[in-house]
């Protein structure tokens, strides 16, 4: 497995590849690698030729006063957990390399981003859209893996690739828990103990809803507010939002097969996200 900082050095590299005929994969993260994102990777190596790993945190999709300066980063512990999956390359620009000079092109999205994370973290998604297209640019894959934890990203992130004309296929892939079912993020690590206990009442809210779900509860308000009243329950929790969305990012009154249980929760400082699409199996 090499590591490669710069576009030029990729760029080199990628066509080698395409002249010996290689589908390439592609995996954009930030780091602090996880369980969750290695399930992406092998995923990738296993459906493609030559798998390509970013690690860049993105500048642009942190708001001010978010995490940004103190987002964990460790490229010693995150090369043995790409090389451990088998990957073949870890493109690990420094920011300038990525945005350098002056941007005056960004990709923005209607409508998909008005709600959920997007109406919380103004701006957000036009720095996701903006440096994944640059990425898609610089990379060329054939296929890129995302997960269904970030799911209005993955949501945007298709569409664009959609109106975009990009010739990549977003491949799906399923939230990856914990053994307690609190999702993988690179956020848990700034968790105290106490916050990592409290942290559970994420999925364990979104458990007793699709409970309540499946017992005939179809209201959206019903369920939200049963939500809400779980994780008030505890001390370190705070409620950024908790919401059921259809496939536009828009909250339904009524809850449907398809439809998107979606939430946000500050646990002391530390905000955590998590997400269930209504009708999948349930598995933790
Ligand atoms: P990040 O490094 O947080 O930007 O995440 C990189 C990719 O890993 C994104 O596609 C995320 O959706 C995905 N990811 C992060 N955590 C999980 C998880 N627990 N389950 C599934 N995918 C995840």
């Amino acid at each position: 497995m090499i590591i490669i900082k710069t576009i030029p050095e990729l760029r080199a590299v990628i066509n080698e590849q395409r002249l010996l005929n290689k589908k390439i994969g592609f995996v954009p993260t930030m780091g602090a690698l996880h369980s969750a994102h290695q399930a992406l990777i092998k995923q990738c190596v296993a459906e493609n030729d030559y798998t390509v790993v970013s690690i860049f945190v993105n500048p642009l999709q942190f708001g001010p006063g978010e995490d940004l300066e103190k987002y964990p980063r460790d490229l010693n512990k995150d090369s043995d957990a790409v090389k451990s999956c088998g990957a073949d390359l870890i493109f690990f620009p420094d920011p300038e390399e990525i945005l350098g000079g002056e941007i005056l092109t960004y990709v923005d999205i209607d409508k998909l981003q008005n709600n959920l994370c997007g109406l919380k973290r103004p701006g957000h998604f036009r720095g996701v859209c903006t440096i994944v297209t640059k990425l898609f640019n610089i990379v060329t894959p054939d296929k890129a893996y995302f997960g269904k934890k970030d799911i209005q990203q993955l949501t945007i992130i298709k569409k664009m690739v959609k109106d975009l004309n990009f010739a990549i296929e977003i491949v799906e892939c399923p939230i990856i828990r914990e053994t307690d079912g609190i999702a993988f993020s690179s956020r848990n690590l700034y968790l105290s103990s106490a916050e990592r206990k409290d942290a559970v009442v994420l999925n364990q809210a979104i458990k007793n809803a699709v409970k309540a779900i499946d017992a005939g509860e179809l209201s959206a308000e019903i369920i939200i507010n049963q939500i809400k009243k779980q994780i008030n329950e505890k001390y370190t929790a705070k409620i950024d939002y908790v919401k059921i969305v259809n496939t536009d990012m828009e909250d339904v009154k009524d809850i449907k097969s398809g439809n998107i249980l979606a939430l946000a929760v500050f646990i002391g400082a530390t905000r955590l996200i998590d997400n269930h699409i209504i009708g999948e199996v349930l598995d933790f």
